[in-house]
């Protein structure tokens, strides 16, 4: 991934002209795809307002000031001014009953037609994405700027027909009058270059500045989130953040002088030279066609001159806006670069076509080895074992011994680089994606509540006739159902009070039983449990390991726990250690052999439960 993040990063420092145009049509096609009709209301629009703007500006005034001059009777000029204003009603009022009544929805729909395909996109990357710090940059970049960006590509594209519009028609006025005048209206155009500079330099100053702003929003949180509530009132840790604040603030800073100066020079050479070669330019050459040279001798006559004086100024502003469009598209296009990037990522972890079947089968792994990327060892090293039909195996080890990682390399979280894991004979990889993980119910340890109902928060899916019951149930199984059962709206209530006054917050100890109602309440034929109860004291561990080992029967159940005592209860014992299983079997049978487990276990009773209880379990 490393490779293709690189390549692109390439790509940004410099969009050939090919991948502007490309990038901006990628944006046209999505709302254009969301809702054709918008588009083409937006942009028809902007040719409907530009012909107006020069027809009731620049030509009304050539033509009132022509025919008082030329003696032609006013009722012409009246007629005409009449009907151009009933136009101007009509047109305004059907414009903005458009952009007040009937834009307002059509736009909420395109932004939710790109909020779904990024949230799509979003879960298909693969976990070793988030790990990556280039991509995940490009990952929130896109997150951010994609609904925005692209409706900027139509707002751009609108207002360039609207300035095409009213320069075509002034220009052609102004050619008519003398062409020579077209020469001080194209000189914004060599401006152009320097807005390009400054957009390029802005774009820069924002790129620069993200990784700033990203550690200021990580810095933030550890104040205001609880879980950081108690390290943050312990120690100098709080010192610590808020030294580490200045410390970001100054290269913040520091960054906003380094790309602000440029700015301001990009800034200052356009605007002199539109003010002073242009506009004053141009009005110097008018009055003197007309005063010093005169209309007899070739000059402008005086109406002309007043009509050249009031569009020179609106086709320099619409060139210099034109130029500015074209350098916004270029602008528009690096960050839509990233938007589809992320798009077209194409995930390591590929969707296979065949569904898994309904009952259980037996997991096998076989010769696994694993290494993350950038890590310079592999985390797994030869694994082998098999997860028969209905047993339950403990996955036991020291912090650091790679259970987890086995753990997200069975759920296809990651993919080995050797070695295979098959499910009833077939690799896993074979498998779409959703009927693959869909077989299994997990509860992690760092599990985490959604600010949504107790009953979505256990069925984490789409509620369906009689899950009511269900979840009752489960809560029931888990041990969390006295604790919902004193919830006014019960099954209802929204965890947290972040969204709802009458939410409700639950300590770690019952998020963890609500999070394990999840097993209880799914019966998918794989259970995998990575330290559900850390929380829990050891008793009630006991207990609830118990009750799951109930609720389970039949299904194929792999549990990590850091307290040996909940290993007796499985079938099978797992010893993990560097990353390698070096000890397998029953718990008596490893109690037996007299080896680590047996070590580790005999430790563990004692600091627990007093050495008597150790003695008793042998
Ligand atoms: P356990 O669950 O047994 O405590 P883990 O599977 O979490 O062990 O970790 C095994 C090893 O892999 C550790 O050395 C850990 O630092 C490393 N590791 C875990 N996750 C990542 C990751 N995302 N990237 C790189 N190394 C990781």
């Amino acid at each position: 991934m490393s490779k293709k993040v690189k390549s692109s990063k390439e790509k940004k420092k410099k969009l050939s002209f090919k991948t502007i145009i490309s990038n901006n049509l990628f944006a046209l096609k999505i709302i254009w795809t969301a809702s054709p009709v918008y588009l083409f209301i937006y942009l028809s629009s902007s040719i409907v307002y530009g012909t107006l703007e020069f027809l009731t500006g620049t030509y009304l005034l050539r033509r009132i000031v022509n025919d008082v001059s030329s003696g032609k009777p006013i009722s012409d000029v009246l007629i005409f001014t009449a009907i151009l204003g009933v136009a101007n009603l009509l047109i305004n009022l059907a414009l903005n009953w458009f952009w007040n009544v009937t834009s307002q929805r059509m736009h909420r729909s395109i932004s939710m037609y790109i909020q779904k395909m990024l949230f799509k996109k979003s879960a298909e990357v693969e976990l070793a994405c988030y790990e990556n710090p280039e991509f995940y940059d490009k990952y929130v970049r896109a997150m951010d700027e994609a609904e925005n960006r692209t409706l900027s590509v139509m707002r751009t594209l609108d207002n360039l027909i609207q300035r095409f519009t009213t320069l075509f028609a002034n220009s052609f006025l102004l050619f008519l009058i003398d062409p020579v005048l077209i020469l001080f209206g194209l000189f914004p155009l060599l401006l152009g270059f320097f807005k390009r500079l400054e957009n390029i330099n802005d774009h820069k100053f924002q790129l620069a500045r993200k990784p700033v702003n990203r550690r200021v929003e990580y810095i933030r949180r550890t104040f205001y989130l609880g879980e950081y509530a108690k390290e943050m009132r312990v120690g100098g840790m709080y010192e610590n953040m808020l030294r580490d604040f200045m410390e970001t603030t100054k290269a913040y800073i520091a960054l906003a002088k380094k790309f602000g100066v440029r700015s301001a020079i990009f800034g200052y050479i356009q605007k002199v030279g539109l003010e002073v070669v242009t506009i004053l330019g141009a009005t110097l050459y008018t009055v003197w066609s007309t005063m010093v040279i005169g209309y007899e001798n070739g000059g402008m006559q005086l109406g002309d001159c007043l009509v050249v004086l009031s569009s020179i100024g609106s086709i320099s502003y619409c060139l210099n806006n034109l130029v500015q469009n074209f350098a916004e598209f270029g602008e528009h296009a690096l960050f839509l670069e990233d938007v589809r990037y992320f798009l077209n990522y194409e995930p390591t972890v590929v969707d296979g076509s065949d569904k898994v079947p309904d009952e259980g089968r037996e997991i096998t792994v076989k010769n696994l080895s694993f290494k993350y990327e950038g890590a310079e060892h592999d985390t797994l090293k030869d694994i082998n074992f098999t997860l028969h039909k209905g047993e339950r195996i403990a996955l036991v080890g020291s912090n650091g011994s790679g259970k987890t990682t086995l753990i997200k390399l069975l759920l296809r979280l990651y993919d080995p680089q050797d070695g295979e894991i098959s499910l009833g004979g077939k690799n896993i990889k074979d498998f779409t994606l959703s009927s693959y993980r869909g077989s299994f119910s997990t509860v992690f340890q760092d599990f985490k509540m959604f600010s949504m109902s107790v009953k979505d928060n256990v069925l984490l899916r789409p509620e369906k006739e009689g899950d009511a019951e269900l979840v009752k149930n489960a809560l029931k199984e888990s041990g969390a159902a006295e604790r919902v059962e004193r919830m006014e709206k019960g099954l209802d209530t929204i965890l947290t009070r972040e969204f709802d006054d009458k939410g409700e917050n639950l300590s770690v100890g019952e998020q963890q039983k609500l999070s394990l109602a999840r097993i209880f309440a799914d019966h998918t034929p794989f259970v995998i449990l990575d330290e559900p109860s850390s929380a829990l004291d050891p008793i009630a561990e006991y207990k609830m390991f118990e009750n799951m080992m109930r609720a389970t029967e039949g299904r194929s159940v792999i549990f990590i726990s850091h307290r040996l005592s909940s290993a007796v209860l499985a079938d099978r014992v797992l010893l993990m250690d560097n990353g390698t299983i070096v000890e397998a079997g029953t718990h008596k049978e490893l109690m037996a052999k007299n080896g680590k487990y047996a070590e580790m276990f005999k430790r563990q009773a004692e600091n627990y439960l007093g050495s008597e209880v150790s003695k008793n379990e042998q």
